[in-house]
Parts: structure tokens; C-alpha cells; sequence
């Protein structure tokens, strides 16, 4: 694994884009240790805002159990307020978004309004590429802890006690939208609106692939290199 970056490292966006099941969130994870850097899930922000009620909540929780996407509207007011926040000065992992050609564009515009230490910088772009068996596999057997929001897998990550988490000892869940039925929709949801995204960034050079099928600390280790490439160009420039 490449050497580990300065704490206070200026490292600027990055942005995980792949299908669900892909591994994003797994991946934001390991990079927020690595950075100390906040993972913004806008998934993640939804889900709490369903559970809390929120207006936003009741907005999305309905296109979200069938699979579909919010409106771009909606999820790029919420990321919006979310990067105004303190803890996003040195950058951030955009885990989910953007998810469409209109947030992407959206968030060039916000971008070029920014500064990290002073610098303009554009997002790292990478397309976590995970093959359709693969991520059927991954979505149906993926549980959760409702603690410590630890990720298993059923088939190839199991807890060492079926359904307990390993660390917290609570019962694991599964996500409402990972059973079969809103799977299927939510892949045709990606190939509908988030695959003309990918090709947007690679139409313009943009985009980093790395291979998302290989064990978990090795695309980790391929997501770094790209990463520490533009952090120490940003911090060479002091
Ligand atoms: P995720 O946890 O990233 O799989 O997201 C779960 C659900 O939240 C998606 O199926 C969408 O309904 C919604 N969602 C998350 N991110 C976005 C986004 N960038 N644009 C629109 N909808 C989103």
C-alpha cells in the first residue's frame, strides 16, 4: 500500500461512481481512515433523513423503495448543505453522487465556486467496475449493522454468528431496497441514468477505472494511487 498521507493533507473531492453493489461504500470507508476526510453518502443522508421523517424524508421515501432516483433537485440541495460544512475544508468522498449527467454538471458548477487551501480542484473521478452476476450476488447477501454500520455478506463476508455482528453484537439488517424484487430496478435505474454519466466523464478524460471485482484491500490499494497523484500536486504547490 502506498505511504500514508499527511493527516492534514489538502486531498480535495473525490468522487466513487460504480453500480449498487459495486463496493462505493465499503471503499469510502478505507479512504476515511486513510484521510480522515468525511465519506458523504447522499444514500445514507436519505435513509436518515426517511427514518427521522424529515420533509426531505417523506419526499424520498417512496421513489427510493422502488428503486428509483430522487430528483437531482433534491439531492444536490442536500450535498450542497453537507459540503458547507467545517469538516469538508480538506475534501471529501462523494460515495452515490453524482448519479446523473445533471449532477455532475451541478456539481462542476459548485466546484468551480470553491476553494481547497486555496486551489481550485476539479474531482478525482473512479468508476468502481463490478461485473451484473457479481453485484446480484453482493446486493442479496449484503447485511448490515445497525450499530456500527458494519457491512457483511452472507455468501462471501459472513459475521462468525449468522446474522449477529461480530463487533456490536446486535441482529444484522437488510436494507428494504436490497431485496430481489427493487434490485432489478434499481440496476435498470443505473444503466438508465448513471451509465451516460460514466461516459460524460470519459468523453472527457475524466475518468479513472479501476477493476471493483478483485479482494477488497486491493482496489483500495488502486483508488489510493489516483488519489495521492493530484494530493500531493495540490500540496507541492505550498
Ligand atoms: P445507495 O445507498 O447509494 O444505493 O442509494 C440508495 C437510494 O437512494 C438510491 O436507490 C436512490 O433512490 C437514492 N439516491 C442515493 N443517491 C442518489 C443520487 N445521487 N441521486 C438520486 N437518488 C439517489
Amino acid at each position: 500500500m502506498p505511504a500514508t498521507a499527511a493527516t492534514d493533507a489538502v486531498v480535495g473531492p473525490i468522487a466513487l461512481l460504480g453500480a449498487p453493489g459495486a463496493g462505493k461504500g465499503t471503499q469510502a470507508k478505507l479512504i476515511v481512515h486513510r484521510y480522515g476526510i468525511p465519506q458523504i453518502s447522499t444514500g445514507d443522508i436519505l435513509r436518515d433523513n426517511v427514518a427521522r421523517g424529515t420533509e426531505l424524508g417523506k419526499q424520498a421515501r417512496v421513489v427510493m423503495e422502488r428503486g428509483e432516483l430522487v430528483s437531482d433537485q433534491l439531492v444536490s440541495g442536500m450535498v450542497a448543505d453537507r459540503l458547507a460544512q467545517k469538516d469538508c475544508e480538506r475534501g471529501y468522498i462523494l460515495d452515490g453522487f453524482p448519479r446523473t449527467v445533471a449532477q455532475a454538471e451541478w456539481l462542476d458548477k459548485y466546484l468551480d465556486s470553491r476553494t481547497f487551501g486555496r486551489r481550485k480542484l476539479p474531482p478525482v473521478v473512479i468508476n468502481i467496475q463490478v461485473g451484473y452476476n457479481q453485484l446480484l450476488q453482493r446486493l442479496t447477501g449484503r447485511r448490515s449493522c445497525p450499530a456500527c454500520g458494519r457491512i457483511y455478506n452472507v455468501y462471501s463476508q459472513p459475521p462468525r454468528v449468522d446474522h449477529v455482528c461480530d463487533v456490536e453484537g446486535a441482529s444484522l439488517i437488510q436494507r428494504k431496497d436490497d431485496k430481489e424484487e427493487v434490485i432489478s430496478e434499481r440496476l435498470k435505474e443505473y444503466e438508465r441514468r448513471t451509465l451516460p454519466l460514466v461516459e460524460y466523464y470519459r468523453r472527457q478524460g475524466r475518468l479513472h477505472e479501476v477493476n471493483g471485482e478483485l479482494p477488497a484491500n486491493q482496489v483500495t490499494e488502486q483508488i489510493l494511487k489516483l488519489i495521492e497523484r493530484p494530493a500531493v500536486q495540490a500540496g507541492s504547490n505550498d
